[in-house]
């Protein structure tokens, strides 16, 4: 199905349903319930190559490709979005385009073929879209990456700092000197580096938002390294929003619980952990990317402009802020 296909179907699902919903009594609301409304494990047994790639994965995460409907809640807004291939990033790449924003994506050259998707879809919206391929562990990248991304989009007022790596490891020793700093540089330093360049061109009114997670607040023993990186998230929303409010700018983090992701099946997760992966949150299984996708278009939407400094969770039940 064709991404205006999908988006057709979608409109006419939601058709079906607003029937539905005017058929039924006021006491019997058309609810889903959210322990069944997507995939529950056992999930099958699947590993990838990181940085992984969504067409390889087994079921395939919805980011909102056929399900995400706009209102127009970011009418002609500019946004760069790290990681926007797949996972939280392009969903909400496809949510802000179609929310009317332009779209600029930043992704691995590994996963060219996931972006491309992404990028199709926000041009199914007419909105522009833009692919900045590149490794963000590079601080000259990182900075070229925010010019490109100012020039092609004509500026700049939401940046998304999502891209993120993630290994499981059993023990401290098992975790290399080298590793160690990749983890850091990918999910702290190009942070600070990508922030740092964006902010000469923020206006009032723009925002930054940070995908931090679940495990900023309690950290398994097989991601300690990832861990920390992701309170260092956590923990730069706090003070950054204390610099940046008498700018008017605003900063906001998200905290996603176990979500059916690449990151996971491409060592995120140790494999014989894959099946049953979210299964012991509340609600029984992996949240898909879609089901953040209103917290990171509300964050960066003007209805949101009193909440600056505050992290917003969606894990499943248990755990976050
Ligand atoms: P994902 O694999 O879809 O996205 C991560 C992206 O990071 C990749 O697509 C890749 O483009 C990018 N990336 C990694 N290293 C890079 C580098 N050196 N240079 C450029 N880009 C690089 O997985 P995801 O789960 O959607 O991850 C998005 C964010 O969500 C991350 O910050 C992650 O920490 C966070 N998160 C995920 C979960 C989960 O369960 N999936 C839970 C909590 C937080
Ligand atoms: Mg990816």
């Amino acid at each position: 199905m064709t991404a205006l296909a999908g988006r057709a179907a979608a409109q006419e699902k939601t058709g079906s349903q607003a029937a539905a919903t005017a058929q039924a009594s006021p006491a019997e609301p058309a609810l889903s319930d959210p322990r069944s409304k997507y995939p529950q494990p056992p999930y099958p047994e699947q590993r990838q190559d990181w940085p992984g790639l969504v067409s390889k994965m087994d079921p395939r995460p919805d980011h909102g490709e056929e399900s995400y409907i706009g209102s127009g809640r970011l009418a002609g807004r500019r946004a760069l979005i790290t990681g926007g291939d797949s996972g939280m990033g392009r969903a909400a790449a496809i949510a802000y385009a179609r929310e009317g924003a332009d779209v600029a994506i930043n992704y691995l050259p590994q996963e060219e073929s996931d972006a491309r998707e992404v990028i199709a879809l926000i041009e199914a919206e007419g909105r522009k879209a833009v692919a900045l391929p590149g490794d963000l562990r590079d601080a000259a990248f990182c900075r070229q990456l925010v010019e490109d991304a100012v020039r092609e989009l004509g500026g700049l007022d939401i940046l998304v700092s999502n891209a993120a790596r993630q290994q499981a490891k059993k023990s401290l020793s098992d975790i290399s000197d080298d590793e160690f700093d990749w983890t850091l540089k990918t999910n702290v330093y190009a942070m600070f580096w990508l922030t740092k360049a964006a902010l000469p061109h923020l206006q009032p009114g723009s925002t930054i938002i940070v995908t931090t997670s679940v495990v900023a607040y309690d950290p398994p023993e097989m991601l300690v390294d990832y861990a920390m990186t992701k309170a260092a998230g956590r923990n730069f929303v706090k003070s950054m929003a204390k610099q940046l409010g008498s700018q008017g700018i605003r900063i906001n983090g998200v905290a996603p619980g176990p979500i059916w992701t690449p990151l996971q099946p491409s060592g995120g997760q140790f494999p014989e952990d894959i099946p049953q992966f979210g299964s012991d949150q509340p609600l029984g299984r992996a949240g898909q990317p879609v089901e953040l996708a209103g917290i990171y278009v509300l964050l960066a939407s003007d209805e949101n402009s009193y909440a600056t400094g505050q992290v917003y969770g969606a894990v499943g039940g248990s755990g976050g802020p």
